[in-house]
This record gives structure tokens, C-alpha cells and sequence, in this order.
């Protein structure tokens, strides 16, 4: 190595391929990580189902329900459900919960389409329903695939049915229909945003009357006689249900190499995946580790089962109680990686990056110092205290890191639950997974960062 080359390696900063900075032994182990991130994103795709379903994994991994009433010591794992929609997992550290705990936060609601309270309709003897559509979408992606329904709905007499249809290879799909371009030519005039507008996000339903008589809206009724037969509801029980119409193809490898993952609702399951996996195998820590899988990020955060609610604030103050510590003590004195994706650089849209300053598929897990729109507005700007004390720890265990911000500057923006906890004065950067194609029905991660960002989560609870 000359002089100038050994100076190069020495100043300047120059980021490889992750695949350069790991062992072959290492990449099967993310390969078969991401295996069982494939089974987990096929088998649970919405905030409720993710939240049983891990509720589930904590009680086989011997995580028992946190109950107020009780007294806990170093070792003692706990989870707890908020409403349905969000679930702690909370393993007590050994160090006084007066030293902080270390919180990783992912939301697992993700961009979809909402059924509308008053949502089936006949029209031209096709039923079909009205949605609203939830989180930041491109309109236009959302036709033309296979939708499955998931959600609950909530009767008359109080009673609760459990919708799941769409998703098992044998069971009916449903879809938004489009116009065939032959005669699109006007639709084709509108602007991408105005392609498919809002009020034609239109399911389609069914197409089969009743029974031959001359009633009007048979179709419908064919519907109705079919969802009461099946889930014991009538029309006006929509009212009072949730109901989520997301894609309803499988997760799957994408590329020769099988490099990717593509599938519906990587953000923010995969965060979510990775954070809950090292929380359940999470053995005598020295700190309080607590991961948290919240909802309603997609729209703000807002809503009790969100992170501008108090319920972070709730179990944090029930935990710190427990152990006879003030609990502005315990979060001032927390850290908290809040484990969100940001967007991957493209390289057929190149133009919305700077390409000094975005993350990269396959450069590993990425640090978002701050987010916003406008001039950071919105964002919890990191401190270069806390984020030089992350970085410190990533190097320290060799976890490849980049660092990237939301887009060049003016471009766009966006936001994750950080301001949330910073709200908290808990210390907290962005820290999660770069994705292509974000808030499409089918978003594309690489293995490798998935995996890095496990391993992030893992020594970051085992931070001593
Ligand atoms: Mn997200
Ligand atoms: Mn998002």
C-alpha cells in the first residue's frame, strides 16, 4: 500500500457491500433468519395479528403477563397487551432501574386500505365496498392485485368475530378493478397522484344474486346472507368493525441470488421481527430491556394504541414503581432505538436522493439521525452525543451501519414515533432497515441488512 492509498484508508470514510463484511457462516445464519421472517410476515399481517402472535411466542418462551400487583426482580420477564393492539416484552435487568432501561420501539400498522363504516354496496349487479385509505399510499398500486380482508367485527350484542379471508391458497380474494388501457385514454390525462382517486378504491365483492325473483340489490343480499351464514353479522354491524383489506400474496426471496425479500408491510415488520426476536431470547440482561411493537404510526401516532398516547408513559411508570423509583428518573435515564425503516436509494429514481447522504440496500442497518419535512420540522434530532455513543457500540460489535437521511433535502420527508419518546426526554435515534419501493403493496429489503439489524437490537440489550 502507497502512502496516499494508506492515508485514504485512514481519513476517509468509505462504506463496502455488506456481504464484504461478513463471514460465510454469517450469511447463512441471515439467510435462515430471513426464513422464518418470510413464515412471520405470511402469518401475520395486521397490528392485532401481530400482537397475538407474539403474544403467543412470549408465554412459550416463559414471558409471563406483567400484573402491577406484583414484585419483580433482575431476570423476570413479563409481556403486556394494550388493547389488542400493541404488546410490550420486558425482561428486568440487573442494574438499578434508576440506570435506565434500553427500548426498542416498532410500529406494526402498516399503509392499507380501510373499510368505510357503511362499506357494501350493489351497483350494476356487482357488489363491492367502499374503503378509506389508511397511511401514505400511492392510490394507482393498490389495483389490479389480490386483496385478503383481516380485522374483527364488533355486533349488536357485543360479541366479536375474527375476519381472516383472503390468504389461504384455497380461500376467495378480492381485488379493486382498473380500466383496460384501450379506453383509458382520458384516465391517462390525470396526474399519477389523481390516476386512481380515493372514492375509486372500490373492492369488488361478488357478482351472484340471491335467488330469481325481482327484489332489487339480490347481489348484496347474496353478500349479506353469505358474511351472516359465515360470521353470524348484518349490514349495520359494519358499523361498529375494523375491517383491513391488505395484498394477499405471499412473502417471497426475490432475485437469482435470492438476495431480497419482497412482501407486503416491511415497515415496519421488519423492525418489528428483529426486535421482538431479541427481546424473546434475551437472557439476564444488566439493564431493563424492553422492546415495544406499537400501532398507528402510519397515521400519526395519534389514537390510544399510538405512541403520542400515554400508555409508553403508563408502563414505564408502572415498571419504574415496582421497583420503588420515580419514573422521570428511569426515562431521562433511558435510551431508545427507535426501530423504523428509512427509504433505499434507488437507482431508477435517483433524482429524490443525495447520494452522500441516503441509505443503500446492502449496506446494513441504517441510523436516521433525524427525520421531518421542511427543515427537519416534525423531527427528534438525535444528539451527536447520543448517536456518537451508538455508533461507538455498532463498531464496537461489528454490526455494519450506514447513515441516511428521508430523501434530499425539500424532496419530500416523513416521520416515526421518535418526537414520541424524546417527548419522554428519553435519548432515541432512528435505527432500522433501508427499503425499496416503501409504502408499496410490495416493498424489496436485503437479508443481509435484516439480519444486521437483529443483531443490532440483540447487543444493544446486551449493552452493559
Ligand atoms: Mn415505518
Ligand atoms: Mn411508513
Amino acid at each position: 500500500m502507497s502512502k496516499v492509498e494508506k492515508l485514504k484508508e485512514e481519513l476517509f470514510y468509505n462504506q463496502k457491500h455488506i456481504a464484504k463484511e461478513m463471514t460465510a457462516a454469517e450469511i447463512k445464519k441471515a439467510d435462515e433468519f430471513c426464513d422464518s421472517y418470510i413464515d412471520f410476515l405470511n402469518a401475520a399481517k395486521t397490528e392485532r395479528e401481530i400482537t397475538s402472535f407474539f403474544e403467543e411466542e412470549a408465554r412459550a418462551k416463559g414471558f409471563k403477563k406483567f400484573d402491577v400487583s406484583k414484585k419483580y426482580k433482575a431476570g423476570d420477564k413479563v409481556y403486556h397487551v394494550h388493547k389488542e393492539k400493541a404488546i410490550f416484552l420486558c425482561v428486568f435487568g440487573k442494574k438499578d432501574i434508576r440506570k435506565g432501561t434500553k427500548l426498542v420501539i416498532a410500529h406494526i400498522d402498516s399503509p392499507r386500505l380501510d373499510l368505510k363504516p357503511n362499506p357494501l354496496y350493489e351497483a350494476d349487479e356487482i357488489a363491492l365496498f367502499k374503503t378509506h385509505y389508511y397511511g401514505g399510499i400511492k392510490k394507482y398500486q393498490w389495483t389490479t392485485i389480490p386483496l385478503a380482508l383481516h380485522g374483527v367485527v364488533v355486533k349488536g350484542n357485543g360479541e366479536k368475530v375474527i375476519v381472516n379471508i383472503g390468504d389461504g391458497d384455497t380461500e376467495p380474494k378480492f381485488v379493486i378493478t382498473d380500466l383496460l388501457p384501450h379506453l383509458g385514454k382520458e384516465q391517462e390525462k390525470r396526474t399519477l397522484d389523481q390516476g386512481i382517486k380515493g372514492e375509486e378504491l372500490n373492492i369488488l365483492v361478488g357478482s351472484r344474486p340471491f335467488a330469481d325473483d325481482k327484489e332489487s340489490e339480490l347481489v348484496k343480499l347474496n353478500i349479506l346472507n353469505i358474511l351472516k351464514e359465515k360470521y353470524g353479522i348484518v349490514e349495520k354491524d359494519f358499523l361498529s368493525a375494523e375491517l383491513e383489506a391488505v395484498p394477499a400474496f405471499k412473502a417471497c426471496d426475490i432475485g437469482f441470488d435470492r438476495s431480497l425479500i419482497g412482501g407486503y408491510g416491511h415497515d415496519d415488520r421488519v423492525c418489528a421481527y428483529p426486535a421482538a426476536i431479541a427481546a424473546l431470547n434475551l437472557k439476564d440482561p444488566e439493564y431493563t430491556c424492553i422492546t415495544l411493537l406499537t400501532d398507528k404510526e402510519e397515521i400519526g401516532s395519534y389514537g390510544n394504541t399510538g405512541l403520542y398516547s400515554a400508555y409508553l408513559e403508563n408502563f414505564l411508570s408502572d415498571i419504574s414503581e415496582n421497583f420503588g423509583a420515580n419514573p422521570r428518573h428511569v426515562m431521562s435515564a433511558s435510551e431508545c432505538l427507535s426501530a423504523d425503516v428509512n427509504a433505499a436509494f434507488d437507482p431508477t429514481f435517483p433524482e429524490v436522493m443525495e447520494k452522500r447522504n441516503c441509505s443503500y440496500i446492502n449496506k446494513g442497518v441504517v441510523i436516521s439521525k433525524y427525520t421531518g419535512a421542511r427543515g427537519k420540522s416534525g423531527s427528534s434530532d438525535a444528539s451527536a452525543e447520543f448517536v456518537g455513543k451508538i455508533r461507538q457500540f455498532l463498531d464496537e460489535k461489528k454490526i455494519v451501519w450506514q447513515i441516511g437521511e428521508l430523501g434530499a433535502v425539500d424532496a419530500g420527508g416523513g416521520g416515526t414515533v421518535a418526537l414520541d419518546v424524546a417527548r419522554l426526554d428519553i435519548d432515541v435515534v432512528d435505527l432500522g432497515v433501508p427499503v425499496l419501493s416503501m409504502h408499496s403493496p410490495f416493498e424489496v429489503v436485503s437479508k443481509l441488512d435484516v439480519y444486521m439489524t437483529y443483531k443490532a437490537f440483540c447487543e444493544f440489550f446486551k449493552l452493559k
